[in-house]
């Protein structure tokens, strides 16, 4: 007999969250803390969503999402989840550029791109201060006709070098392009000039499970291998879902599932008003990409120079529609020191990644799409070879992973690594507009993308459904801790 994954759940729950991405984990954290029954319900094996890692023999713990992040996780963290989640979050130290434009190191923050700006590329002070403060005055609300490129061209007009500096971590960190609002380019850019990167000390395997035992404490039900189906929706709106055949009743949905499934697999579109299902269907979707996992030998690394985050590019010019070509001329090598996991078994593993259309990758026979991955895997080994001598003989194991891995494993349609670009943000918000309790809380918009922005939106989700509930007498009232 298969297992039954939902064995003990009750009939009904003030809130069933589906997904267990950081938006997902995070929602219902908060909404358990303040007294509500909910229910989490995650399709995979693993709770994390792109927040995940994977293990092969030798010891090598693999991070797929854990690059980078802003100081604001700090924060956050601290606030929603543990002070001991908060206190593992350290700082990458050595943020390298190459290519052929420039190369340099740098602690990727306001002082140190300043002084980058006016020392090697010449920029009058007065220009980069009033960048500065134009990019960390923008919000949400702000004019979103203007593009990011407009922005530079105010700036820096005709300086492609210092465009590509401020431009292309940011559009590796999210995916957005030249031609996106300039909102979603200053928020997410002043998030991270602020202090710098950071990542999460100990790996993505600890945070999560450290997330895990903070929802257990605050009284969510989670359960794993949990494929929800349909989510019911009656006149007075959200009624239930159906998730592994068996029907749970609820008042109020956080899904965290891709916005697009949301609305038109799992709720379905006659359930929204015309003019609704017309504008989610122009939400177009962020970008995929592929990885290389590489795993030096047990006493090998390399030396700390090398840099924690390498955005390495052979293009002659930055453009965006570059950084998604099969034919790949950037990527960003993630080095991961034996310091990353102090209680680990001291590997030495670096990440490359590079954005990706699905389209690229999907469709092809078995042999066409495993030797596609194995020549991603033969070129990028190529390309480390500068920064990594004799790397070939070094790296003891190598695999990759594509648009359609992703896909696989998180069901984010297209294999999208950040959710939806900007206008998914309004169509996310606008949902319980439409149908009473149903609410979206995970990647959308640019700026509620990537591991900050999804906990943020977890939490200003959970905060909407809290005061929701809280109107409703019907349903289990909210306590006042
Ligand atoms: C290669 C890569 C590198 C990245 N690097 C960084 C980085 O360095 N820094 C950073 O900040 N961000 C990074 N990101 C982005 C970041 O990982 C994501 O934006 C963030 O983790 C997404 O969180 P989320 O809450 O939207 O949920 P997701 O992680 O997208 O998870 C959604 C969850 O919903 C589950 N689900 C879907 N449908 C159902 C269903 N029907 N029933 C039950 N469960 C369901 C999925 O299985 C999944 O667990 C990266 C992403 C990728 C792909």
């Amino acid at each position: 007999m298969p297992k039954d994954f939902l064995k003990g759940t009750a009939d009904r729950y003030d809130v069933v969250v589906i997904g267990s991405g950081l938006g997902g984990l995070t929602a219902a954290n908060i909404l358990a803390r303040n007294g509500l029954s909910v229910l989490l319900l995650e399709q995979h094996y693993k709770l994390g969503g792109l927040a995940t890692w994977f293990k092969r023999p030798g010891g090598h713990i693999f991070d797929i999402s854990l690059h980078g992040f802003p100081y604001g996780m700090v924060k956050s963290c601290r606030r929603y989840w543990s002070k001991e989640i908060a206190d593992s979050i350290v700082q990458l130290e050595g943020v390298r550029f190459d290519n052929p434009m420039f190369s340099l190191t740098t602690t990727f923050d306001r002082n140190d791109f300043t002084r980058l700006l006016t020392t090697d590329f010449g920029i009058a002070q007065e220009n980069v201060d009033r960048f500065f403060d134009s990019a960390r005055s923008m919000n949400f609300y702000d004019d979103q006709t203007k593009t990011t490129r407009e922005l530079f061209d105010e700036y820096f007009p005709g300086r492609e070098d210092v465009i590509r500096l401020l431009m292309e971590p940011i559009t590796y960190a999210n995916g957005s392009t030249l031609e996106d609002p300039a909102l979603t380019y200053g928020i997410v850019f002043s998030n991270f000039m602020s202090k710098g990167v950071f990542v999460f000390q100990g790996g993505t395997d600890k945070l999560v499970k450290s997330m895990e035992k903070e929802l257990v404490a605050s009284g969510v039900d989670v359960r794993i291998n949990c494929d929800v189906e349909k989510i019911n929706v009656g006149s007075g709106g959200i009624e239930s879902v159906v998730v592994n055949g068996k029907t749970i009743n609820t008042s109020a949905v956080v899904s965290n599932a891709n916005l697009r499934s949301t609305i038109f697999d799992l709720v379905g579109e006659d359930k929204f008003d015309r003019s609704f299902v017309d504008e989610a269907k122009e939400v177009r979707l962020n970008n995929s990409s592929t990885q290389v996992y590489m795993a030096l030998g047990n006493d090998d690394t390399v030396p700390r120079e090398t840099g924690d985050l390498l955005f390495s590019s052979t293009a002659e010019r930055f453009q965006t529609d570059l950084l998604l070509d099969r034919n790949i001329t950037s990527r960003t090598f993630s080095f991961y020191y034996p310091d990353t996991r102090p209680e680990g078994k001291g590997r030495t593993l670096i990440v490359s990644s590079t954005n990706a259309n699905y389209s690229d990758w999907v469709g092809m026979s078995k042999e066409e799409y495993e030797a596609s991955k194995h020549e991603l895997v033969e070129t990028t080994l190529d390309a480390l070879e500068k920064y990594v001598p004799n790397s070939r003989e070094r790296v003891v194991h190598a695999e990759a992973a594509t648009p359609v891995t992703f896909e696989h494993y998180t069901k984010h349609i297209s294999g999208a690594s950040f959710g939806t670009k900007f206008e998914g943000l309004m169509v996310s918000r606008a949902l319980p507009d439409q149908i009473r309790g149903l609410y979206h809380a995970g990647s959308c918009g640019i700026i509620m993308s990537g591991w900050l922005g999804t906990i943020n939106y977890g939490v200003i989700v959970a905060n909407d459904v809290i005061n929701q509930l809280s109107k409703m007498p019907a349903t289990s009232p909210v306590a006042s801790n």
